[in-house]
């Protein structure tokens, strides 16, 4: 991946350059954008584009409309901050590939940007339909593909259209696959995974492909209770998923024999519901009782999981290590964003819900790399190609 062309290798004066870029940013009910930060990322691409006075097309999905127009999902809301971010105006199409793109496009003037209407109210987007990506690539002379957070997409805005226009790869795309890949191909060690979240199953990729690079594995959040269990534990009601317990044993094993330290909490904060009111208490995780459930990693944990963050060189977070959603089991998720906020090492945030924690916590600036991909970070960390970066042109 770190092969591919980049926006820095075109010529891009005076070119129509077709852009796919994430901004299916959230929402509340009247249509506000509640974070912008996918917005702002994308600005260094756009502002390089402006200045290097290309016709810009930008192009991107919010939301899930299901393949038909559907005012909920426009994103006029999004050209209207994107131009504030801007300064500048940009010109909203009312279609995706229909007339009124089309003329908005044919009459676009150097240095100057336009945002298609959002390519998911066409079904053929998602299924990288040949003809609507033929359409799509119509409307460039070159594209960049800046979408992280979709590149484990192949979908026609995403992968198809490379096939038909000469391609590279815009800065956002470029940051997180250097800092990324040189963090899994070339750590400094001591190199570190955390790992949490809700479930095993979304995470053994990851675990595999980090397993025979790290020199620590942290493992907390819902997912530590099948390994707990595959220990011979006993975890009352907490979260397990019986099916896996075989494999976390494997794993465990696995790491014994690679001589990788895998350490799970060594104690638990524990409920008797899954709700912020039931009162709580903290226990050695060898002795959850039996009408208790595991929602928080414990005070021992914390410390012990924060030491050895202290010491790494090189750390990668994927997964909160409690319901961090309730303020009374964040804990555990707090002590460890506040400990890789101290670390003079390079911290890495794999997306998704970790750095949504790690923004509501406030520690997001004192990170080194917080992707802007949820599933499309996972299945980097996993080793996987990911299709929006594989279609685009070698250097
Ligand atoms: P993921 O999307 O896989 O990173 O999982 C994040 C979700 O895992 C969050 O919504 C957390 O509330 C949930 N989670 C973390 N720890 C636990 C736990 N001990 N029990 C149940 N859910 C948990």
């Amino acid at each position: 991946m770190q092969n591919k062309k980049t926006i820095e290798d075109l010529e891009l004066v005076g070119k129509k350059v077709l852009v796919r870029l994430d901004f299916n940013v959230p929402m509340d009910s009247e249509g506000k954008i509640t974070d912008d930060r996918r917005i702002k990322e994308a600005l260094k691409t756009i502002t390089y584009l402006i200045n290097n006075n290309a016709k810009t097309i930008l192009m991107s999905h919010l939301g899930r409309p299901k393949g038909k127009f559907d005012m909920k999902y426009s994103l006029m809301p999004i050209a209207k901050r994107l131009s504030e971010l801007l300064n500048k105006e940009v010109i909203m199409a009312r279609d995706v590939i229909g007339p009124d793109a089309r003329n908005k496009a044919d009459n676009l003037e150097a240095g100057q940007v336009m945002l298609l209407e959002n390519v998911r109210f066409h079904p053929e987007e998602e299924k990288n339909n040949e003809l609507f990506s033929k359409s799509l690539a119509s409307f460039g002379e070159i594209y960049i593909n800046d979408a992280f957070g979709t590149a484990h997409r192949a979908h026609s805005s995403t992968a198809g259209v490379a096939a038909y226009l000469p391609s590279a790869i815009g800065f956002l795309i470029k940051k997180e696959i250097d800092i990324m890949g040189k963090a899994i191909s070339n750590p400094e060690r001591p190199f570190i995974a955390i790992l949490g979240g809700a479930k095993v199953s979304d995470k053994i990729g990851v675990i595999e492909n980090l397993l025979d690079k790290v020199d620590v594995l942290l493992i907390g959040g819902g997912m530590a209770y099948t390994f707990l269990k595959a220990k011979g534990y006993e975890i009352g009601k907490s979260i397990l998923e019986e099916e896996k317990i075989d494999l976390a044993r494997e794993i465990m094993d696995k790491a014994e024999k690679k001589g990788i330290k895998l350490l799970l909490p060594i104690d638990t904060v524990v409920a008797e519901e899954f709700n912020a009111e039931s009162p709580h208490m903290t226990v050695d995780s060898s002795a959850i009782p039996e009408n208790m459930m595991g929602l928080d990693i414990g005070e021992k944990a914390r410390d012990m999981f924060s030491q050895e963050i202290e010491n790494a060189k090189t750390i990668v977070w994927n997964g909160p290590m409690g319901v961090f959603e309730m303020d009374v089991f964040a804990k555990g998720t707090l002590a460890l964003a506040q400990a890789m906020s101290k670390s003079n090492g390079i911290t890495i945030i794999g997306g998704g819900d970790s750095a949504a924690a790690v923004e509501k916590l406030g520690y997001a600036d004192k990170m080194t790399h917080i992707s802007t991909g949820g599933g499309a970070s996972l299945e980097f960390l996993e080793g996987k190609a990911l299709p929006g970066i594989e279609v685009i042109d070698n250097k």
